[in-house]
């Protein structure tokens, strides 16, 4: 029997809400599979915790996570505490601790999800996020505080190894999609050093995928291409600012932020990788049991195939995809389902799965 060491890591808002539905669907899955076994931990770390304890992660945590073979993450992020302080306490030293330095974001309509867009059923995208480097390197600085000479610093890091490494794992996704087709998204007309050596960095990567279809795109106007024009992207690779806002604008226009996975893979699988719905602490709705864990179940199947367990990721997407065609919706996507019972239909369905074969 294969076994999966899993650390949960449910966090703030509704992360403990989604994160819980989702372990309840990969136990189900495990169960029923018979072939694998999760073995997990709940890790307290959250903005409550840091308001007791004045730390978000204790001395010696990642050491202790890194012996884990994936991490599942819910959301960071208080009313109490400033969101650079929840961000870089917990969920930056993480990434950038683990080497996490690609971020996947799968972007499509689910059957029977409506998108804003009339020509929403177009959008089948992978948007693949620099995550180590760039704009959110942590290089900076405040002098002169509170006097009128007072500066504020904020540069973007770009290293030749990183900028190569995203590029080349942006290619490889791209291969393996049948159109083949992955669109640089740069700023290299404003921004000419970092952003320049972004873009040239890029082509010499492209001269060892000849059968990948390349275009360039400036960061605003892929905005406009997103929307009007959802068929001619495929994979897109942008900076970890650029990717950021791409993906949330993704989100929208495939229906709801709260069906948006995503993977913080260290592709050389030194350390494990953290898989998280895109959507943060969401403190409207928190507590009212209304929170849409598809996203949360979406990235679980990315962190099943992640593990190699691939037929239960696509038993999971499979389910998914039932669930949505048949309207079981919380009221982000128009319905009125609640979180538990979007769970149970979930559940239901791998059930149904399972007899439907025997
Ligand atoms: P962060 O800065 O932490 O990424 P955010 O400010 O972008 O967070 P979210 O917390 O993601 O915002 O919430 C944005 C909006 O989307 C809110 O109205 C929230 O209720 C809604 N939303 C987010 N996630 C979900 C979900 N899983 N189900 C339903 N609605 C959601």
């Amino acid at each position: 029997m294969r076994e999966y060491k899993i650390a949960a890591i449910p966090g703030d808002g509704i992360g403990p809400e989604v994160i819980s539905a989702g372990l309840q669907v990969l136990e189900t899955l495990a169960g029923q599979d018979g072939g694998f076994k999760l073995g997990v931990e709940h890790f307290p770390w959250s903005s409550d915790y840091y308001l007791e304890k004045g730390y978000y992660i204790p001395e010696g945590g990642l050491e202790r996570l890194k012996q884990f073979d994936a991490i599942f993450f819910g959301a960071v992020g208080a009313l109490n505490v400033p969101d650079h302080v929840s961000l870089w306490g917990l969920r930056l030293p993480i990434a950038q601790g683990f080497d996490q330095y690609a971020n996947v974001r799968p972007a499509r309509v689910l059957p029977g999800v409506k998108s804003p867009l009339a020509n929403g059923k177009d959008i089948d995208w992978v948007i693949i996020r620099e995550n180590s480097e760039g704009e959110y390197a942590g290089n900076g600085g405040r002098t002169h505080r509170g006097l009128p000479i007072e500066t504020g610093t904020e540069t973007a890091v770009f290293t030749r190894a990183g900028v190569e490494r995203i590029h080349r794992f942006a290619f490889e996704i791209a291969q393996k999609r049948p159109r083949k087709h992955l669109t640089l998204v740069t700023k290299s007309n404003a921004q000419r050093f970092g952003m320049v050596m972004w873009d040239e960095i890029f082509y010499e990567v492209a001269k060892d995928y000849p059968d990948v279809k390349v275009d360039r795109e400036l960061v605003d106007a892929v905005t406009t291409r997103m929307v009007l024009k959802p068929h001619t992207l495929d994979v897109v690779v942008a900076t970890n600012l650029h990717a950021d806002i791409l993906s949330d604008l993704a989100a929208a226009l495939s229906g709801s932020l709260g069906i948006a996975p995503t993977a913080n893979l260290n592709p050389e699988r030194l350390f494990p990788s953290m898989f998280e719905p895109i959507h943060g602490s969401a403190f409207d709705i928190t507590g009212k049991g209304v929170a849409n864990p598809i996203a949360t179940f979406w990235t679980a199947a990315m962190m099943l195939e992640h593990l190699g367990e691939k037929p239960a990721a696509e038993r999971l997407m499979a389910a998914i995809e039932q669930i949505t065609a048949n309207g079981v919706f919380t009221p982000d996507l128009g319905g009125h389902a609640t979180t538990a019972s979007v769970t149970e239909a979930i559940c239901k369905v791998l059930a149904d799965q399972v007899k439907k074969a025997a």
